[in-house]
């Protein structure tokens, strides 16, 4: 909860001609409260008024996502004190939040007799902003505070530099703090406790047999193949994995488009992510899960010590930034990266406010600026596999994912590679991001795909079921004994079936009833992968990660969907974060890191390799542009 006071004292303030300047009663004073759902619940807020004009407005009671939601919550009570409106715009990147704010304060002023015309005056416009520019310097200028910008950040304090990280946001964290919580490892101490069921070796066998692409995946294949052997031999029946294994899935799921020492790098530096967030105060839970697409359970996830959804693989690193004497400066978007003579020596944008800037770098530039699932004509422009990406077209991004970066960096002639690979998710449906114990359903109740797919392959096969639409649907062994009532991103899982965003019944039956599924098709489908589950039969889609059968009520289904989720292409780099120019050569000064690069992922990102990724190569683009 937080709690906002903005008392001011309106003889102080100067008014919009609005209410004060009416001459009539507006209000009958007194204090009021109202409250409207937010996205983590109901928003209160508590507004105080005389009978002319709104004397305070305080958040009383909010259960919004820190960092997401602070902005809306410290702006908006001053900004209706200060304009005497609730027809305010929403603050950037709290949508949510700042609607909730805005319609809690409607209720509470109408309940102290204002009408609604009083009350949504168009506010006063602010005062031009200063056109002068604003000019700051620092050994490396970030763009974009999200995760990877955050962490290199952190290197470059650890380094001894100065930090100016900026974002065009009101809000820190980018799509990071809104990430589901996987982060894909191999070989963590987590993940030997976890065990598997026979059948999924399989999948590494079959990944064996593969015919090799190039020299580094026959020297991945071979070393797992050595690591099966000893599992084998040695009888054990944990998670069987291996750094190797992790590179060898990441390349073949990414169809080979990746550059394999990029690849490398991720699969060697995954298991020191977890180390890295660690050592800044973020714990880790126990329990190894399967991300949606990550194909194998090695993802690790955080036990929310810093709040909701992704705050543990972002918090940390903003926290030390900010204590250790680097700057996170928000509302400033970058327009474009100054060269000097062919190197990358500054940035330069404009402010929320209006108001130009220009940051120089002492030593580098580093571009962190995520990439650009949620900019529909981008994302139309480079697709070449999906039938159709328009606005039409969901996507689980913040609306700050825009691929700024990626039109910057074209302008100072960087290569881009792989921007046709977007990847679609099947997301929303439900309180798990795993699909350890859960099952995919189509409206009729059958399933109709291994749900341990990659998530090309789920999402294209969700398209073809009637409506595009499909049921996700998990028992308590995934609500109570894996996630113990807390959903994915930290909501209470009661309040998620409260609300109706999740369906819960006692029975199999009752479930398919509630879900308009024929019973016979639902039991069916349950039955034949308990049966998989148990080893009495194969299963009949192919799927070959099971961890529990689905026999444990209370049964819950949410309903799914295809949504645009990440994009796989952007800026080339080296092993080293240097950006690469359409020429191949190095661009002096340039360092990028996170979802604005390309060459990582290939065609198809394995769900919980994008927070690995942001960490490993968000600390070398830190430590190299210090050198
Ligand atoms: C809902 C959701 C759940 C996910 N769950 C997982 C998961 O569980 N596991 C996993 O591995 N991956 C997950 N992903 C993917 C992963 O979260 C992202 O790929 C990753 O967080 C991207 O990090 P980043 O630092 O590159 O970009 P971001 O975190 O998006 O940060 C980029 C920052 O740059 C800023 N910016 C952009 N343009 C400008 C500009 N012009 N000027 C200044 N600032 C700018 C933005 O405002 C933003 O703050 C998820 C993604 C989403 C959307």
């Amino acid at each position: 909860m937080r709690r906002i006071l903005c008392l001011l004292l309106v003889l102080c303030l100067s008014l919009p001609l609005t209410l004060a300047a009416s001459g009539e009663s507006v209000f009958t004073p007194g204090t009021y409260e109202g409250a409207a759902a937010g996205y983590g619940g109901d928003v209160t807020v508590s507004v105080t008024v005389d009978e002319k004009n709104i004397l305070a407005v305080e958040v009383t009671a909010a259960g919004e996502t820190p960092g997401i939601s602070d902005p809306a919550i410290d702006k908006l009570p001053a900004l209706i004190v200060e304009k005497q409106t609730i027809a305010l715009d929403t603050v950037a990147g709290c949508t949510f939040t700042s609607s909730a704010i805005l319609e809690a304060a409607k209720a509470a002023l109408l309940s102290s007799g204002a009408s609604v015309e009083a009350i949504t005056l168009a506010p006063a416009e602010d005062a031009p902003a200063s056109l002068e520019t604003e000019e700051r310097t620092a050994d490396v200028i970030v763009i974009g505070a999200g995760g990877a910008g955050l962490t290199a950040a952190v290197e470059v304090l650890r380094a001894g530099g100065s930090v100016l990280v900026v974002d065009k946001m009101s809000s820190y964290g980018g799509n990071t703090i809104a990430a589901g919580s996987a982060l894909n490892a191999a070989y963590t101490d987590i993940q030997k406790a976890g065990s598997m069921a026979a059948s999924g070796l399989d999948y590494v066998k079959a990944q064996l047999a593969l015919p090799p692409h190039d020299e580094y995946m026959a020297r991945w294949q071979e070393s797992v193949q050595k690591d099966l052997d000893a599992y084998l031999a040695e009888g054990r029946t944990n998670v069987f994995d291996s750094p190797d294994l992790h590179k060898l899935q990441t390349y073949v799921g990414g169809d080979y488009v990746a550059n394999p020492k990029l690849v490398e790098i991720l699969g060697n530096g995954a298991k020191d992510s977890l180390s890295f967030l660690e050592d800044l105060g973020m714990k880790w839970s126990p329990e190894i899960t399967t991300a949606v697409g990550a194909t194998w359970a090695r993802s690790h996830q955080p036990q929310r010590v810093f709040g909701p959804k992704g705050s543990d693989f972002v918090i940390p690193q903003y926290e030390f930034v900010v204590k250790n004497g680097g700057e996170v400066i928000l509302e400033h978007k970058v327009e474009h990266i100054l060269m000097d003579n062919g190197r990358a020596v500054g940035v330069s944008g404009t402010t929320s406010a209006g108001q130009p800037f220009t940051y120089t770098a002492n030593k580098s530039v580093i571009l962190a600026t995520g990439g650009f699932g949620a900019n529909v004509e981008m994302r139309m422009r480079y697709n070449r596999h999906w039938a159709n990406l328009d606005e039409t077209v969901p996507t689980t991004n913040l609306p700050s994912a825009t691929g700024d970066g990626i039109v910057m960096a074209e302008e100072i002639a960087a290569n881009l590679i792989g921007m046709e690979w977007i990847q679609l998710v099947t997301g929303g449906g439900g309180f798990s991001a795993s699909i350890a114990n859960n099952l995919y359903l189509n409206a009729e109740g059958n399933r109709f795909v291994a749900e341990d797919s990659r998530r090309d392959v789920l999402s294209g096969a969700v398209l073809e079921q009637p409506g595009s639409f499909f049921w996700f649907l998990s028992d308590a062994h995934t609500a109570e004994d894996i996630q113990h009532g807390v959903s994915y991103d930290g909501r209470k899982i009661e309040d998620i079936v409260a609300s109706g965003g999740v369906i819960k019944a006692d029975t199999l039956e009752e479930l398919a009833e509630k879900i308009g599924a024929d019973p016979e098709n639902v039991k069916a489908a349950v039955d034949a992968f308990n049966k998989a589950v148990k080893g009495e039969a194969a299963d009949p889609l192919g799927r070959r990660v099971f961890e529990f059968p689905f026999d444990k009520a209370p049964y819950y289904a949410g309903r799914g969907l295809a949504m645009v989720h990440h994009t796989m292409g952007g800026v080339e780099i080296n092993e080293l974060c240097q950006v690469l120019s359409t020429a191949g050569e190095v661009i002096p000064g340039l360092y990028a890191a996170g979802e604005v690069t390309g060459g990582i992922h290939g065609g198809n990102r394995l769900g919980g390799n994008a927070i690995a990724d942001i960490i490993i190569f968000g600390q070398i683009a830190g430590q190299q542009a210090m050198k």
